[in-house]
C-alpha cells in the first residue's frame, strides 16, 4: 500500500495503486506524455511490454520493449504469463503479467502504454484501479506530420500507422479521460491534474477510514 503523494496531501493516508493507462495512435505524443510522467513523478512504474516488432535505432531492450520472437510470444500467451495481448500493426504487443502483480500487491502506481484492444481487456479485468486516458492529435495532418519528423519509420510504415490510427481514434469513447493535444505542456498538465484527482478518489484510500476515525475520537470538543 503507497500513500498520498507530496503534492495531494501532507498527511499520509493508505491508498492502492492505480493503473494508468495511456491510448493513442502513434504520433499524437503518448510516448512523450508517458516519458515525461516518469520522469517528474517518483510514483509511477512503467509496464515494460513484449513484443514480436523489429527494434528501432534508439530503442533499447528492456527499457523500452523487452524484443522476442513469434515463437517466445506464443509460449508466453500459453503459459498465461501475460495480463492482455494484442496486434497493432502486424506485430504482437503484450503487457507481462507479473510486474503488474508485483507492483498492484506493493501498492505502488503503474503506467501503461497501450492500445485500445489492451486497454479494454484492463478495463475488463481491473475495472477499479485502472484509470484510461485517449490523447487525440489536433488534427489528421498534424499527425501525419508528426510520423514524418519522427523519421524512425519507412514511408509505407507511415501510411500503415495512418490507418491504424484512424480506427484507433474510433475507440475514445471506451476511455474515462479524453485529451487534445494541440500543446505538449497543456496535454502534460492535463494528465498530471487526471493523477492528482484520481490518486484522491475516496475508493482509492483505505486508510481514511483510519484517519477518519482518529479525527472523530480526538479531544475536538474541548478546543484541545
Ligand atoms: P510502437 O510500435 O509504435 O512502439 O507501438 C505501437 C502501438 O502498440 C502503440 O499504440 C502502443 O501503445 C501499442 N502497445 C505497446 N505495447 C503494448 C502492449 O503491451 N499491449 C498492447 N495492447 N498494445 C501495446
Amino acid at each position: 500500500m503507497t500513500t498520498d503523494d507530496a503534492d495531494a496531501v501532507s498527511v499520509p493516508i493508505a491508498r492502492r495503486g492505480l493503473m494508468l493507462v495511456l491510448s493513442s495512435p502513434s504520433g499524437a505524443g503518448k510516448s512523450t506524455i508517458a516519458r515525461n510522467l516518469m520522469e517528474i513523478d517518483a510514483g509511477f512504474e512503467l509496464s515494460v511490454s513484449v513484443t514480436t516488432r523489429a527494434r528501432r535505432g534508439s530503442e533499447i531492450e528492456g527499457v523500452h520493449y523487452r524484443f522476442v520472437d513469434e515463437r517466445t510470444f506464443m509460449r508466453m500467451r500459453d503459459d498465461d504469463d501475460l495480463l492482455e495481448w494484442a496486434e497493432v500493426h502486424g506485430n504482437h504487443y503484450a503487457t507481462p503479467r507479473a510486474p503488474v502483480e508485483q507492483a498492484m500487491a506493493a501498492g505502488r502506481d503503474m503506467l501503461f502504454d497501450i492500445d485500445w484492444q489492451g486497454a479494454k481487456q484492463m478495463i475488463q479485468k481491473m475495472r477499479a484501479d485502472v484509470v484510461s486516458v485517449f490523447i487525440l492529435p489536433p488534427s489528421m495532418a498534424e499527425l501525419r506530420a508528426r510520423l514524418m519528423r519522427r523519421a524512425e519509420d519507412r514511408p509505407d510504415v507511415i501510411e500503415q500507422r495512418l490507418k491504424n490510427a484512424a480506427l484507433e481514434i474510433e475507440h475514445w469513447r471506451e476511455y474515462d479521460y479524453v485529451i487534445v493535444n494541440d500543446d505538449l505542456d497543456r496535454a502534460f498538465e492535463a494528465v498530471r491534474a487526471i493523477v492528482r484527482a484520481e490518486r484522491l478518489r475516496r475508493d482509492r484510500r483505505p486508510g481514511l477510514f483510519d484517519f477518519v476515525s482518529g479525527l472523530l475520537a480526538s479531544d475536538w470538543r474541548d478546543g484541545s
